[in-house]
């Protein structure tokens, strides 16, 4: 057997991630590869740091990227902080609230589960009663940006219910990053982590986690070892803190070269100007699935910008829908997950596919593909309404 170079198709991926990479980020993971203990590579980790600091919008010390993608930075966070018996109340409102549960379980906490309709947010009254009825748990856990669903919880309020209770709070921001308002310390979060391929303009594989003095201190007082070899912060931050670095695992390199120039773009384009953009070009698409007579599966209050949740249309089969963009435009939607499998498609807007000519191109091929399914469709009025609100 012989094989060929792979030669990826040219795609524009508007999915719930990976989202489409910047030109720059691929040429920095192309730029050539160095030691990890090189001073000029512990320059760059350095730099790194200080920018996801600025991505997360804290001073936290305890901010680096886990090398791995995000599902281990959720990981990370409960290894560290779960102590066995620790009652943990987990917010269930879509896929990813399902995952915090199980690692609650794997962790050997007792998981306390809020459950939400999908689709809605986390309402703080049910956790506020939740935590009256276990005044000995000790942590919240919920998703602010649910990516299976497309619904945003409010951080905020959340976080100062669990203070309230004293608990510490793990947050799963890995769509929020640099798509929509994050604040981890004016809003208080505890354990933070994300990933690098959603509103990034990254390649997947690695999370920044961020941890508040808090949680720190919770980890500090664990009477017995973190369960994960890999994942035990006290290791990690041996090898990515800012004194005198041990070998712990060799970190992606060329991968962090990426994860740097994306979040120099970041702040080049600066974070506000980001969720902005996140915003107008989630208003421009909304306006052409408004005229296409698409409907949102989110209400209005909880939608977030960078992934838009669409009920499929009746007659209209999903996988068709979503293969017949891919092989025939090139263009790349999520399926609906779990209990929303069939009945919603999920467009994402993350990062670099934020952009006018994703929205532009998106709209004008469901066009074609749906009026081609028989959905009546008026050719080129979804268009015409996004270009209206772009100007
Ligand atoms: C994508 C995603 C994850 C998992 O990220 P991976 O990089 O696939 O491990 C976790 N939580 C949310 C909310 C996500 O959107």
């Amino acid at each position: 057997m012989s094989f060929e170079s792979f030669q990826p198709p040219v795609r524009t991926l508007m999915g719930p991630g990976p989202s489409d990479i910047h030109p720059r980020v691929l040429a920095a993971m192309g730029r050539p590869t160095i030691g990890h203990l090189d001073p000029a590579f512990i320059r760059m980790m350095e730099e790194t740091k200080a920018m996801l600091q600025y991505a997360f919008q804290t001073q936290n010390a305890f901010t680096l990227p886990i090398s791995a993608p995000a599902s281990a930075g959720m990981e990370t966070c409960f290894v560290n902080l779960v102590e066995p018996g620790d009652k943990v109340i987990v917010c269930v409102n879509g896929v990813f609230g399902l995952r915090m549960k199980e690692n609650v379980e794997r962790s050997s906490g007792v998981p306390i589960v809020v459950e939400t309709p999908w689709g809605e947010a986390v309402d703080p009254n049910q956790v506020e009663e939740t935590f009256k009825k276990n005044p000995d748990a000790k942590m919240l856990a919920f998703v602010h940006a649910e990516t299976s669903t497309g619904a945003e919880s409010d951080a905020r309020t959340l976080v100062s219910v669990a203070h309230k209770h004293d608990a510490v709070t793990i947050v799963d921001a890995v769509t929020s990053l640099g798509g929509s308002p994050l604040k981890v310390d004016e809003w208080q979060l505890d354990a933070v982590y994300s990933g690098s391929q959603k509103c990034l303009s990254c390649t997947p594989g690695l999370s920044p986690v961020t941890m508040s003095e808090r949680a720190v201190e919770k980890i500090k007082r664990r009477k017995n070892k973190v369960p994960s070899w890999f994942l035990d912060l006290n290791l990690v931050m041996g090898y990515w803190g800012s004194g005198k670095r041990a070998y712990h695992h060799t970190a992606p390199i060329n991968p962090l070269y990426g994860l740097h120039e994306a979040l120099v773009m970041l702040q080049e384009e600066g974070l506000e100007n980001s969720w902005a953009r996140h915003r107008k070009h989630h208003l421009a698409l909304r306006a052409g699935l408004d005229a296409m007579g698409l409907q949102f599966y989110v209400k209005e209050a909880h939608r977030l910008p960078q992934l838009n949740a669409i009920v499929i249309p009746n007659g209209v089969d999903d996988a068709e829908l979503r293969s017949r963009l891919l092989n025939e435009y090139n263009l790349e939607i999520g399926a609906g997950l779990g209990a929303l499998a069939g009945k919603i498609v999920r467009i994402g807007l993350m990062g670099y596919s934020a952009n006018v000519k994703n929205v532009l191109y998106c709209l004008a091929a469901l066009e074609e593909v749906l009026g081609e399914m028989r959905m009546p469709v008026d050719k080129g009025a979804a268009e015409r309404a996004a270009h209206k609100v772009m100007s």
